[in-house]
């Protein structure tokens, strides 16, 4: 039986995942699975278990590079209706794992919820916000979060209450296959304000990262008490280019790419380089927050 057989109503082959990425570069994912329900989605996390073939999950795509080759197996992306609606129940509001973090955002301060908007600006979905604790200096998705419904690869759907998840800078606890649902428990605050919070916050958070329009990905994690945009930049290596990538001046923890030729492989380099110079400048080891798939 071929892998995905009886499942290609929502199974494709050989899917470019260039265009589903913020660097808009890399190549092919073997099979890819965009279930429509939680059954769907079950057979597909079954069926690899059982075949033993490699599984990942794809979200938003803005702290993932994918190399050039592509990703064998099967990389599966929740943006069905399924897994990203948004509801309030009461002082909680609970989001599918697939719904995009600007949406629950918009939606809580509509709804009067204060917290979140601390969070503007952050691109992805809920799921990959949780899944690497995103954030800044104002907060951290993790610290709103209250219960969380999560798949393991084995196919087990589980229910984590507050006290059993751990979060930490950039690190999530949460690290099962699917976070399936979050749910936050936020203070009631005056829409108004809360608006005007999230206006400042996104003009903030425009300004110290790469333009919009640009092909990009934040790299390195910040190391305790320094900042990995200071180590860069100390560097010496704002604007250093390998082929079609560049270390962004506005901002060098990214690097952004020619929208034309550029490869997967020329981010990769040029994180070797950033990385081997910071050491031998600095003597300070940096590590990734950018995970290459
Ligand atoms: C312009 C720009 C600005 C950024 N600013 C910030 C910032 O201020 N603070 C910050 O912390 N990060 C920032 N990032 C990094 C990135 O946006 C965050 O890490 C984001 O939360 C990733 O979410 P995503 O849905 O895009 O995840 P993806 O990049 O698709 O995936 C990242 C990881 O999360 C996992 N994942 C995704 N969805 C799920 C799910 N439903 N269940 C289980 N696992 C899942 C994936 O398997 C993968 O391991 C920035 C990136 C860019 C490009």
């Amino acid at each position: 039986m071929s892998l995905t057989a009886g499942l290609d109503e929502f199974v494709r082959p050989n899917e470019p995942l260039a265009p589903r990425t913020w660097f808009r570069v890399g190549g092919a994912a073997e099979h890819f699975a965009t279930p429509r329900t939680e059954d769907e989605l079950l057979s597909v996390i079954c069926r690899c278990r059982d075949e033993g073939t490699p599984l990942r999950l794809l979200g938003g795509g803005s702290n993932v590079l994918v190399r050039d080759e592509g990703v064998s197996g099967v990389v599966l992306h929740l943006s069905s209706p399924a897994f990203t609606a948004i509801r309030v129940q009461g002082n909680t509001l609970v989001a599918g794992g697939g719904a995009r973090l600007g949406h629950v955002i918009s939606t809580s301060v509509r709804e009067g919820f204060a917290g979140l908007e601390s969070l503007v600006g952050i691109p992805g979905t809920v799921g990959g916000a949780l899944h690497t604790n995103a954030g800044g200096r104002s907060g951290d998705a993790g610290q709103f979060a209250s219960a969380a419904t999560v798949i393991t690869r084995g196919g087990d759907a589980i229910a984590r209450q507050r006290d059993e998840m751990v979060f930490a800078y950039r690190q999530s606890s949460l690290d099962e296959l699917v976070i399936l649902s979050v749910e936050f428990q936020l203070d009631k605050g005056d829409p108004e304000e809360l608006t005007r919070r999230m206006q400042k916050q996104w003009i903030l958070k425009k300004a110290e990262q790469p333009m919009g329009h640009q092909p990009t990905g934040r790299i390195f994690k910040s190391p305790r008490g320094m900042s990995a945009e200071n180590l860069v930049d100390q560097a010496g290596l704002k604007g250093t280019r390998v082929g079609g990538a560049e270390v962004c001046d506005r901002h060098p923890n990214f690097i952004i790419v020619d929208e034309s030729g550029a490869k997967s492989d020329d981010v990769i380099r040029l994180i070797d380089l950033m990385r081997s110079r910071v050491t031998e400048r600095l003597g300070v080891e940096l590590e990734l927050e950018l995970e290459i798939w």
